[in-house]
């Protein structure tokens, strides 16, 4: 029987406005090649400069992961030739990253947590693209010397869905960080998956592969299944030795197979050396002191909710898992008179409930503040909850007042008991024969009683109050 041991390598895009080490704007969509200076296109004599914002947001991500900030870090050169990288090497940082040391606690299915090492998170640029257009091939150097952290966990993984685990929660904790886009579609948040297996109870590691670049959790835990089934397979059949070795694999989502891509290099390979045109990268305690301020993390948000609003772990860890929700739930929740159940069912069914196509929660039609006040509309029982959906579709469709939609389509609920007294009394007074069957024993008829004064009032009647009313009416 075999285990699996699996190690992440994250590399998140740091949305600064200016580049790594030049004053080239980061916002992507622009016509190709116009973000760009001497500098990012590699033109002989141009220097690096050192952008401070990206080491603001590294003290930040290391903060949130309980790591160890190097004071001094350095920055070094890996050799290599592709065409998106016109200066032949990327500036990245191999022996002292800024850094070191860190540790995400994960959420299994079962409820459990996990620790989960973190090595590493260094600064380095990033590449260019090479467009591929029938046999043409061009090369568009907008994004080269974009800024990226590459978080590298420990080998401390064991199947996929730790793995969707731990990106989900790295994930979160960059967008609550504000740091980065984190947009896996888009490349902001690329992973590449290192896989080993080993026999239970060994404990070395065993040979690696690579799997590069998958963009959805869905396709990088069918990576992970197909490439565990290949070296299972291989080891089974002790062809291991001459199958598996240290490279690095392609997923194809079309084949469902990963395949080699290329040999692994070793860090000799590169020719790293020390960046001979940047200085050591320097965090001050002055910057140690203003970003490590970090704002509260999704963890203690879920924490905290579960004590201030008396909620399940569950449910604060659904209003928690992204920093939209969290500040969806939280500006509900600063309206006066919101209960923190209501809000979550308002938030999390009836609202997200509406939501198709390209409309979630970053841009509802119907925004927090909006939706806190139909519900304190919904607590302080000026409509009941049936009302309170035909609201809520009107406000899907038109951005109104929600005191004047409840008006316009008159569903403002009668909790008035003058104006409920003589309802029951007019029902009552109408229906004798009813009346006299309840009185013998009839208990049934009841309903009928609240159903007709319900009716008469057009559903606006406040039911607690009807039944109250009706009961001391007929005895
Ligand atoms: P490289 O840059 O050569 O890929 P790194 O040290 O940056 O090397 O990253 C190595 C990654 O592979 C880390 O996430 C580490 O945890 C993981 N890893 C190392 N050895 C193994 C192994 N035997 N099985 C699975 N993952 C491994
Ligand atoms: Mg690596
Ligand atoms: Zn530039």
């Amino acid at each position: 029987m075999f285990e699996v041991v699996i190690g992440l390598e994250v590399h998140v895009q740091l949305n600064t406005k200016t580049k790594l080490f030049c004053s080239c704007p980061t916002s992507f969509n622009h016509k190709q090649n116009t973000n760009t200076c001497p500098t990012c296109l590699a033109l002989p004599g141009a220097l690096p400069v050192l952008n401070k914002e990206v080491v603001h947001k590294s003290i930040m991500l290391g903060t949130a992961i309980d790591a160890t900030i190097n004071k001094i870090s350095i920055f070094d050169r890996k050799s290599y030739f592709y065409p998106d990288s016109p200066s032949a090497y990327q500036i990245t940082q191999l022996y002292t990253p800024i850094v070191e040391h860190g540790k995400l606690e994960i959420d299994l299915e079962d409820g459990s947590e996990k620790t989960i090492r973190i090595n590493r998170a260094h600064i380095e640029a990033d590449a260019g693209k090479n467009i591929h257009e029938g046999d043409v091939s061009k090369v568009d150097l907008n994004r080269a010397g974009t800024p990226l952290l590459e978080i590298v966990s420990e080998p401390d993984l064991s199947n996929g869905d730790e793995v969707v685990a731990y990106l989900k929660k790295l994930h979160s904790i960059i967008r609550y960080l504000d740091i980065g886009d984190a947009n896996m579609q888009e490349g902001s948040f690329r992973v590449d998956v290192n896989v080993s297996i080993r026999p239970i109870g060994d404990t070395k590691l065993y040979t690696r592969v690579e799997i590069k670049n998958i963009n959805s959790f869905k396709f990088i835990q069918k990576a992970i299944e197909l490439e565990v089934t290949r070296q299972t397979e291989a080891w089974e059949d002790g062809i291991y030795e001459s199958e598996i070795c240290q490279e690095t694999r392609l997923f194809d989502q079309t084949k469902q197979e990963t395949r080699s891509m290329r040999g692994k290099e070793e860090a000799a390979d590169y020719r790293y050396f020390p960046e001979p045109d940047l200085l050591k990268c320097v965090v001050t305690d002055d910057m140690l002191e203003k970003y490590s301020k970090i704002p509260e993390l999704p963890n203690a948000k879920r924490s905290r909710f579960v004590s201030e609003y008396d909620m399940s772990e569950y449910n604060a860890g659904v209003v928690s898992s992204s920093v939209e929700m969290a500040h969806f739930f939280e500006t509900m929740m600063s309206e006066d008179g919101v209960s923190a159940k209501t809000a979550l069912t308002w938030l999390t069914v009836e609202l997200q409930g509406r939501f198709s196509g390209e409309i979630n929660i970053t841009n509802s039609p119907v925004n927090a503040n909006k939706l806190g006040f139909l519900v304190k509309r919904i607590d302080d029982k000026t409509i009941s909850g049936k009302a309170a959906k035909e609201v809520l579709d009107y406000l899907m469709q038109k951005d109104e007042d929600v005191d004047g939609v409840i008006d316009t389509l008159g569903l403002k609920q009668v909790s008035d008991t003058g104006a409920i007294e003589v309802m029951c009394d007019d029902i009552i007074a109408a229906n004798p024969d009813k009346v006299e069957q309840y009185r013998g024993g009839k208990d049934k008829l009841f309903g009928f009683f609240v159903g007709q004064v319900m009716k008469a009032s057009k559903g606006s009647a406040n039911p607690q109050a009807v039944n109250e009313t009706l009961k001391a009416k007929l005895g």
